[in-house]
């Protein structure tokens, strides 16, 4: 009988296993899908940048404090993953310009502005002249004043998800995680307060047992369903996110472009491919892409880079995002069982939070302090009692 059992194979899941291997447990990791349909495969990958000073609980949010703490954590897992598996995640600190095309995201990029300042986020305000230097592909929608403000900010990260996915997969099975895939998790066997198994139903509909010590429920936007079982109720909203894949000339992009609406952006890998993202959709349980999103996002990218123009996209996907109803993650103890923990909710900033998530709660299930109380995430505190509308 494995010590602790994550039910949820995406990021969450997933880093949650890793860490909980190292520290020397012995662990399942049990799925429904396979990782291409999770949200975790379908991410663009951006962390935003992160002030070089330490967010305290004076200046800065549980979630701003979270943020940081995890992005801090992602150069350490992005070089063990390396050194453990031999998969480079594609982490690079390559900066990003948040660029204004409208009136709206420019009054949008102020407040951004203020948040930066706020948080001492390295930015600089950029000169038409500056935009075409540092980004010359964008230099005739500079010309022809389509970019009317770009802020640059140098700490800017990315990571490839399907890459970082599958380093934390080789990772989990080189520290001896079991990972059962295609495995729906039905409902929970009880003694007393404590969980003793989770029933699974494999591919032929037959319900099978798996017993742990401890669990561990990690289903992004499907926790709800499961959480019902055990008596909580926490909204997590599936919010769909489109992508759109086109493949230009290595470097013909150096930068992500993020576009003041706030939802808007351009991911250039190192390959050449490039990723056009995103859409923010209440539709349930639709995973599929739309020919109205994917030509809006096409739109995006010909108006503004002329190299794209030439080409047709290559591939598009969809995921569906956690959301929750104050837009933070819930991260803690199952109230209704002793020996069960919770991790979801994550909505846009999963891939990001995912270090410092796993951190908090192998600390707790290992009986550790945690860097950040966890009742600031827990399924009890004030905020979740409002709308199932996440925030920004
Ligand atoms: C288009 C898009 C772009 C994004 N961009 C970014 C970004 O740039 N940066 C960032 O940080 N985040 C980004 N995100 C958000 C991020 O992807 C999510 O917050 C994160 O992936 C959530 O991870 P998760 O492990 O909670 O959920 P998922 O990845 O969805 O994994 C949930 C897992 O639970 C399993 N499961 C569910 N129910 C059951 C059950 N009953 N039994 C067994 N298994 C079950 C599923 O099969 C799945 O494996 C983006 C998301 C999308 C869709």
């Amino acid at each position: 009988m494995p010590d602790c059992c994550i039910v949820g194979g995406g990021v969450i899941g997933l880093s949650i296993a890793r860490e909980l291997a190292r520290r020397g447990r012995s662990v399942s990791v049990v799925s429904r899908n396979t990782l291409r349909k999770s949200a975790s495969w379908a991410a663009g990958g951006i962390f935003p940048a992160q002030p070089r000073d330490t967010i305290t609980d004076r200046n800065g949010t549980p979630i701003e404090r979270l943020t940081q703490y995890s992005d801090r954590l992602h150069e350490q897992w992005t070089k063990s993953l390396l050194e453990e598996t031999g998969i480079d995640n594609g982490f690079r600190r390559c900066g990003s310009l948040a660029v204004a095309t409208t009136e709206e995201a420019a009054s949008q990029l102020q407040a951004d502005e203020q948040k930066w300042k706020r948080l001492r986020v390295k930015h600089e305000s950029l000169s038409p002249t500056d935009i075409s230097d540092i980004e010359p592909a964008l230099r005739g929608a500079v010309a022809t004043r389509q970019v009317r403000r770009a802020f640059y900010l140098p700490d800017e990260t990315q990571v490839r998800p399907p890459r970082h996915l599958a380093a934390l997969r080789s990772a989990c099975l080189t520290n001896g995680v079991e990972i059962f895939d295609s495995h729906h998790v039905r409902n929970f066997e009880f003694d007393s307060s404590r969980i003793v198994a989770i029933n699974i139903e494999d591919r032929d509909s037959t319900l099978l047992p798996i017993c742990a010590d401890q669990f561990c429920i990690a289903a992004g936007a499907w926790s709800e369903q499961l959480l019902q079982k055990l008596d909580i109720k926490l909204p997590t909203k599936p919010w769909r996110g489109q992508i759109l894949l086109h493949k230009v000339k290595p470097g013909m992009l150096r930068h992500i472009i993020n576009f003041g609406s706030g939802f808007d952006y351009m991911i250039p890998r190192d390959d050449g491919h490039l990723l056009i993202g995103s859409t923010i959709e209440d539709v349930g349980f639709d995973s599929s892409t739309t020919p109205s999103a994917l030509s809006r996002m096409n739109k995006l990218a010909y108006d503004l880079l002329p190299d794209v123009r030439a080409q047709e996209p290559i591939s598009s996907w969809a995921g569906l995002r956690p959301g929750s109803p104050d837009g933070l993650p819930t991260v803690g103890r199952i109230p209704s069982a002793d020996n069960a923990w919770l991790a979801t909710g994550h909505y846009r900033s999963g891939f990001h939070l995912s270090t410092g998530t796993a951190h908090l709660i192998s600390d707790s299930m290992c009986g550790s302090p945690t860097e950040m109380q966890l009742d600031l995430f827990s399924t009890d505190r004030a905020g979740l009692n409002g709308s199932a509308q996440p925030t920004k």
